[in-house]
């Protein structure tokens, strides 16, 4: 494990709301740390008000008339100016993404990379059909499918992807015609304020995207509270994003909440899998960004025929694994990003002994040394050679380095165990045998799922989202327009007189 802590020269900078075009701060305010060195104060930040959450919805609310009145090509036009500020300021952008949220550096990258592949895409498709035309049933009628703007729209969003997790709702929403008042999670604020200044720098009108700093329980409740919003997209926890469903829709019909949430996503090694796949595989999933990945996979599921083999190998290459500094380009695992997630661990391993977990790597907090002023942990493995029901362990989200390989009796036994708990967001399942990935790919439940492939490695061009506790069937990403959009029915008659489909008469 490294011993080294670089030090950042980024300190100290000021992070403002963005309302109306004007960047203004609040009498309140709250630090972002860096996850790697909590001594160090990345940012002081606004605590916005209630008050303040409402001048930005009415300020998006005023914008709406006329941003929905430009046509999607120049409405792209924004979204292109903005994916070439962030192609020229990637590496700058990719180390403070790691300097506060703690991942290390090609992570930080991906993340920024990622946002810009959203950008591209959405500029894009600015030129595509907004729309069907379709056959009525009377000749001389036309009929069309259009999709029109919600109105204002209400982005909340996690720390773990702050660069790219906004863009997945934001682009979709203001090329669709709609506003914006987003809020960045209250650990990652630099980053939100980043993409705030690059909104107005790539010209965006004042009121057409509008940034509000803070918690959840003050600011974001302010926001799914508004009645101003038409449209929250919510990217976080279970337990949040179900108290938002409950709270943001109550007695309001025309309110639409769309969640993301989180899962307890698993690899699936059959008995003819590659196990050297499998190995690279079930490292990648379980500790990529720390396990702080909504697709990081909690779970292992290997046939008992290969168990032991993959074990050897499996424990052998994650006792290689370097936590460290982010900065420092061969740096595996970065800080967890609080001492509420360190506090998360602990408690999901104690779950695990408690409930009858063997483990196999013993993780610990690093308390001494240059990293001990971090969030650092180092991994946590355990197996179950026989599956157990009804566990906390193999049941709830640790969102940390915290995985259990559990054995299991054929293809058929391991989607069980997949299926066993509330959640269905990733899946990968590592088999050369085509008949058999395609009756896991049937079987199981998730949203994003792999062959021979971490549960991790999402691309922007497609849905991200999961089913059953881990979203309620909105993807973000590509398919955000779906929801972003109204699809209205438009029809129009060219016959001088009004002839009416299903056979109604006229007078
Ligand atoms: P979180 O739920 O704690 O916070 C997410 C956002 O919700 C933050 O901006 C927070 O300020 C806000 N919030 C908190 N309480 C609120 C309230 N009462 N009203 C309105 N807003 C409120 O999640 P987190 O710790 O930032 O992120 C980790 C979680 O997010 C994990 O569960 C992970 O699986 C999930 N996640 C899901 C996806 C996905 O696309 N499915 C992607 C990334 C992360």
């Amino acid at each position: 494990m490294s011993a080294t802590l670089i030090h950042p020269t980024e300190t100290g900078l000021t992070v403002k709301n963005c309302i109306d075009g004007e960047w203004v701060g609040s009498d309140r305010t709250f630090q972002s740390l860096n996850p790697a060195n909590r001594d160090h104060v990345v940012a002081t930040v606004p605590q916005t008000s209630k008050e303040q959450v409402e001048a930005a919805v009415a300020a998006a609310r005023r914008a709406f008339s006329s941003w929905r009145e430009l046509s999607w090509v120049k409405r792209a036009e924004y979204i292109d100016n903005l994916s070439q500020l962030i192609k020229r300021d990637l590496e700058q952008l990719s180390r403070l993404v790691t300097i506060e949220c703690g991942k290390p550096i090609n992570e930080g990258r991906a993340d920024v990379v990622e946002a810009l592949h959203m950008a591209q895409y959405m500029a894009g498709h600015g030129r595509l059909p907004y729309g069907q035309v379709i056959s009525s049933e009377i000749a001389a009628k036309d009929a069309y499918i259009i999709r029109k703007p919600k109105g204002v729209v209400g982005i909340i969003t996690p720390w773990n992807f702050p660069f790219a997790i906004p863009l997945w709702g934001i682009l979709p929403a203001v090329l669709g015609g709609n506003t914006v008042v987003f809020k960045p999670s209250e650990e990652t604020p630099v980053m939100g304020h980043k993409l705030a200044e690059l909104f107005e720098e790539a010209g965006f009108p004042a009121g057409v995207i509008n940034t509000v700093h803070g918690n959840g329980e003050e600011t974001g409740a302010a926001m799914t509270g508004s009645e101003g919003v038409d449209v929250i997209v919510f990217t976080g926890s279970r337990a949040v994003g179900s108290l938002i469903k409950r709270t943001a829709v109550a007695g309001e019909t025309h309110k639409f909440v769309a969640t993301e949430l989180g899962g307890k996503n698993a690899v699936m090694v059959l008995e003819d899998a590659d196990l050297d796949i499998a190995v690279n595989a079930g490292v990648l999933s379980a500790f990529k960004t720390s396990g702080q990945r909504c697709v990081s996979s909690n779970r292992i599921i290997v046939d008992k025929k290969v168990i032991d083999a993959y074990t050897e190998r499996f424990v052998e290459k994650v006792k290689r694994i370097k936590v460290g500094d982010g900065l420092e380009e061969d740096t595996f695992m970065g800080p967890l990003i609080s001492q509420e997630g360190v506090a998360k661990w602990h408690h999901h391993n104690r779950m695990a002994v408690e409930e009858g977990g063997e483990v196999l790597v013993e993780g610990h907090e690093v308390t001494d040394g240059p990293l001990a002023r971090g969030n650092f942990v180092t991994p946590f493995v355990y197996r179950f050679r026989d599956y157990k029901e009804n566990t906390f362990c193999l049941r709830e989200e640790a969102f940390s380095p915290h995985t259990c390989i559990i054995g299991c009796d054929g293809m058929e036994d391991a989607v069980r165990i997949y299926n066993d708990t509330d959640y269905g967001l990733a899946m990968a399942v590592i088999t050369e045998d085509y008949r058999k990935w395609r009756w896991v790919r049937d079987h199981a439940d998730y949203g994003l799922g792999y062959v021979n492939l971490p549960s991790i490695g999402a691309e922007v061009h497609l849905p991200f989202g999961g089913v059953k506790a881990s979203g309620n069937g909105h993807p973000a990403a590509e398919t955000a327009l779906d929801y972003l959009t109204h699809r209205v029915a438009f029809t129009v008659n060219h016959a001088r007189e009004i002839v009416m489909a299903q056979g109604l008469t006229t007078l």
